[in-house]
């Protein structure tokens, strides 16, 4: 005879009279947090939020992950930034990225599967920065020996030891610095694991539901987001929206000038293992020399992928949500990429591809609350480097809202600042 096993409840603490329970503390069934935008930044701001016990919803209009995020090539750069507040972001997100993925790993979601890192293809393979002429090698010098003395790992190589790092490098190579610190990551893969985690925690993802606008309460507070879904009572919002973070602000009621910057990108064919080693630029990307075009900049970014296809990227044109290629440009980062590895004149290449990088006029993020609006905050403007500076935006913006020590200064990034002019000062 088999016995079903029951789990025995002790008589004795049925029959005892019962301490009263402490009331729960009132919980309304609502989140504590919208984030708009299921991008790599809102992804990043909803782990940082969650990992605190906060309650979120991400939600997007379009399927989660497929804005900007899924147009970017994934390069976490220490190496294209001067001294200042995006190199001091970036340096915190080159730390934290590997720390963030072993930690959702460790949260166990998926024992016995490749580990996260794996999946998200992160490999800190290291950028090479290389300078083609006498000019474009002094000014490399010193843009690199600032960055040192801001916390930067670089090394100055000669034009042989450039070359034993990446042997199809163009022979009229005159200098390059080796930055250890830089690194590689799956964009969408990266932005999905973290949403993944939001979802463990019991947060709540939703696509296909635009947001349209906030509601107020008596005393000016955000009370409710209001969507193409109905309106969500919440606490605060986080616009996350990336290039469209612009509109949605102003929608808002809190305008902010975000504008699309956009970006091409050429894939070649897998070629062998090996063509190209690390993340390589021309000095004129990392800003050592200038392009003297302000509103179309094409430099080269040269990087291989797991597949083995190699990435050219990539322009920087201010052309509003233009959809269209101008044949020129990808020209131009054709000509730039061969002058950097002749090899690649000879491959075939696949597919061109773009997206619009959320741009401000200073180049930096907008990153915490919104005094114009209270429960009102945002995170973008990353531009051309949201991939990289996502795990510290996140970190920043959780940090703040749950009133913690920040541990990099928020002031930088704050919505009314001088670099963002009149527009981030008023409220419509
Ligand atoms: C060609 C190219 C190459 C790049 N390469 C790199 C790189 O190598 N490294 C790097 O760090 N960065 C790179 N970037 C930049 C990087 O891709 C962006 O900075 C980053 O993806 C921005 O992420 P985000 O989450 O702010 O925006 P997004 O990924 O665009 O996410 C915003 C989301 O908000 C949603 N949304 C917008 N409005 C609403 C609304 N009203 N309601 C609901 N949802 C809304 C959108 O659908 C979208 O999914 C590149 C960009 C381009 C274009």
């Amino acid at each position: 005879m088999r016995y079903r096993h029951v789990q025995a409840r002790p008589a004795a603490r049925r029959d005892l009279p019962q301490p009263p329970r402490p009331p729960l503390p009132f919980r309304p069934p609502h989140p504590d947090v919208v984030v708009i935008g299921s991008g790599i930044v809102g992804a990043a701001c909803a782990e940082a939020l969650t990992r605190r016990g906060v309650r979120v919803t991400v939600l997007d209009h379009a399927p989660l992950t497929s804005g900007t995020t899924a147009r970017g090539e994934g390069n976490l750069l220490v190496s294209d930034k001067p001294p200042g507040p995006e190199l001091d972001l970036a340096l915190d997100s080159s730390e934290r990225w590997p720390r963030l993925l072993e930690e959702l790993d460790a949260e166990g979601r998926d024992p016995g599967g490749p580990a996260l890192a794996e999946r998200c293809e992160y490999e800190a393979k290291g950028g090479l920065v290389v300078a083609l002429g006498e000019p474009g090698a002094r000014a490399l010098a010193g843009f690199a020996a600032a960055q040192r003395a801001a916390g930067v790992t670089a090394y100055d190589l000669g034009p042989d030891e450039a070359r034993a790092r990446e042997p199809h490098l163009a022979p009229g190579v005159r200098a390059a610095v080796h930055y250890p610190q830089d690194a590689q990551i799956q964009p969408v893969a990266a932005a999905t694991a973290l949403l993944a985690a939001v979802r463990g925690r019991g947060g709540t993802l939703r696509s296909g539901v635009r947001a349209l606008g906030v509601e107020r309460g008596a005393d000016g507070r955000v009370t409710a987001l209001r969507t193409s879904a109905g309106t969500l009572p919440c606490g605060a919002v986080v616009n996350a929206c990336g290039p469209w973070a612009g509109r949605f602000a102003r929608a808002a009621g809190a305008p902010l000038p975000v504008q699309p910057r956009r970006g091409l990108v050429l894939v070649t064919a897998p070629l062998p293992p090996g063509t190209v080693r690390h993340k390589v630029y021309d000095a004129d990307y990392v800003g050592a020399v200038g392009s003297g075009d302000a509103d179309l900049r094409t430099s080269t970014v040269v990087e291989a992928t797991r597949g083995g296809t190699v990435l050219i990227g990539s322009s920087r044109e201010r052309t509003g949500f233009q959809e269209r290629f101008r044949a020129v440009v990808l020209a131009e980062l054709a000509r730039k990429a061969t002058a950097l590895f002749p090899v690649l004149g000879r491959v075939p290449v696949i597919r061109a591809y773009g997206g619009f990088r959320p741009y401000t006029p200073d180049h930096l993020p907008v990153i915490g609350p919104d005094p114009r609006l209270p429960g009102l905050w945002h995170a973008t403007g990353h531009e051309g480097a949201g991939i990289g500076l996502a795990p510290a935006t996140g970190e920043l913006l959780a940090q703040l809202y749950a009133g913690e020590r920040t541990r990099i200064d928020p002031e930088p990034y704050r919505v009314g600042r001088p670099g963002l002019g009149e527009e981030a000062r008023w409220t419509a």
